[in-house]
């Protein structure tokens, strides 16, 4: 790399690989990539679980719709062995908080009720668009409150938490309807949500696209312009250019910095910008949400819970809302693994990560046993991703909170002088998702800036 690129990119996960490579295609190819943690991804972590490949962030491609998903191509172009998710035999599948599944009937009339919910939520939120105005908005809740059916039972409770937590990842109280509603990722790329388990990793996506451009050697990305282990702590920019300190004491300068790191981070004071940031920035940045989902992995000596067709989800109702409500197995994907996952969101995940392992294991044994009874076994391992505490992080994606304009969310893509921004964050039809992460990095320095234009 040459001592000053052109180009300084912060962040080596979706976003910020797909930035340098448009650049690199594009012909700028004096870039530089500094990267936090000791490997590329991000939020796209795989790791080894008990000689296993789980996934601590994304999961799921969409695919099969109307727009076709790049993920979701590389994925088959890469024959990573992806599997359909199947929530339609949820119905049988909802277990009470003192144990015992609830009636099949009984579900299955609360999931209507749901459905049409949802589907009065959805059409609420295409008339509210169409009014024009932009400052016409209301939550998830309100909407449901308009519908007059707001879940307050434990089944209700967790039915909407599948609909709605298990997406946004924070509760219908905070989300925006108007900017959630429709989930555009599933209207373009088509109901289907493929889950990916593969010994390679979804980080094989991520390392394809990354070998278009960068320097590799089988798997491995050796090329001077990718710096890993580099922790960006301070940003100085002018109008002649930007200047970039990590942690580690290094200096770089550059003509343009493009900034991939979550809109947590940048809540956070892991980057101090120098000068600060214009108070429109701050307020877009401090105004949005980071969202926390934690996916908690188990390892067991033997199954104990239903298996076969249908039977990959369940999901336990609880009087608290969110109290270890999604589960599952994966027994299809990875046979004989013994391995059980459950997805907890938002203030329950933060409570829980901030427990030591062996004190979340209890709470989930005593659940486990609320659902199979007392004679289960105990986990040989648990596996406690902590995106919230995570400086690098402090959360897992964002979500759209009601209150938050159209207007503030092109001020939180916009760039101050020298600096671009990207990450899933900025880009809000597939807000929260890889596919956003993406598009995001597809137009790194599109976006109109008002100060500098050289
Ligand atoms: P990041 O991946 O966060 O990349 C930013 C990079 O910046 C990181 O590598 C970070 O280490 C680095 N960094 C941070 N601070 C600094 C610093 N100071 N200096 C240098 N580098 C720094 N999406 C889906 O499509 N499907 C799913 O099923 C799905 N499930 C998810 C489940 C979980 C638990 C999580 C956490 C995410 C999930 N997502 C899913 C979302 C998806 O993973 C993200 O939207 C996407 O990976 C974000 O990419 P990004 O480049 O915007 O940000």
């Amino acid at each position: 790399a040459s001592p000053s690129p052109t180009v300084i990119i912060i962040g080596a996960g979706m976003s910020g690989i797909l930035a340098a490579k448009t650049l690199h295609d594009s012909g700028i190819q004096d870039i530089l990539i500094l990267e936090a943690n000791s490997k590329i991804g991000g939020r796209i972590h795989s790791v080894q679980f008990r000689g296993h490949t789980v996934e601590l962030g994304a999961n799921w491609v969409i695919g099969g719709g109307p727009r076709s998903n790049h993920l979701y191509e590389i994925a088959g172009k890469l024959n990573l062995k992806t599997y359909l998710s199947d929530y339609g035999n949820i119905s049988a599948n909802i277990y009470k908080q003192e144990g015992g599944l609830y009636p099949k009937q009984v579900v299955s009339a609360a999931l209507e009720v749901a459905e049409t919910r949802d589907q009065f939520c959805t059409s609420f939120s295409a008339r509210l668009s169409a009014s024009g105005h932009n400052h016409d908005d209301v939550s998830i809740l309100v909407s449901q409150r308009l519908f007059k059916e707001v879940p307050t039972t434990p089944l209700d409770m967790v039915i909407d938490y599948f609909y709605n937590d298990y997406e946004d990842a924070e509760p219908p109280r905070v989300t925006s309807l108007k900017n959630t509603i429709p989930r555009y990722e599933f209207l373009d790329f088509g109901d289907q949500t493929y889950f990916l388990a593969d010994s390679r990793g979804f980080e094989s996506i991520l390392i394809y696209i990354a070998k278009q451009f960068l320097s590799h050697k089988h798997e491995v990305i050796r090329d001077q312009r990718l710096k890993l282990n580099k922790v960006v702590r301070e940003i100085n920019y002018s109008k002649n250019g930007v200047q970039v300190k990590t942690e580690d004491g290094s200096m770089y300068q550059a003509k343009y910095v493009i900034v991939s790191v979550s809109v947590g981070v940048l809540q956070s004071d892991l980057i101090v910008f120098k000068p600060h940031l214009p108070q429109w920035k701050t307020q877009a940045i401090y105004e949005f949400d980071m969202a926390v989902y934690t996916k908690i992995f188990l390892k067991f000596p033997s199954k104990f819970w239903p298996s076969g067709p249908e039977t990959e989800f369940f999901l336990y109702a609880h009087e608290k809302r969110g109290y270890y409500p999604i589960w599952q197995h994966l027994e299809t994907e990875l046979p004989g693994s013994n391995i059980l996952f459950v997805t907890v969101t938002d203030e329950e995940a933060k409570r829980i990560e901030q427990q030591p392992d062996i004190k979340i294991q209890e709470e989930i044994m005593d659940v486990l046993k609320k659902m199979f009874g007392n004679d289960i076994p105990e986990p040989e391992e648990i596996l406690v991703p902590r995106w919230w505490s995570n400086r690098f992080f402090k959360g897992s994606f964002s979500n759209w909170p009601i209150g938050y304009s159209q207007r503030r969310h092109m001020q939180l893509k916009e760039p101050v002088g020298r600096i671009y921004f990207c990450g899933e964050h900025t880009y809000s039809r597939y807000l929260g998702y890889a596919d956003a992460a993406y598009f995001a990095g597809s137009f790194p320095l599109s976006c109109k800036h008002t100060q500098t234009n050289t």
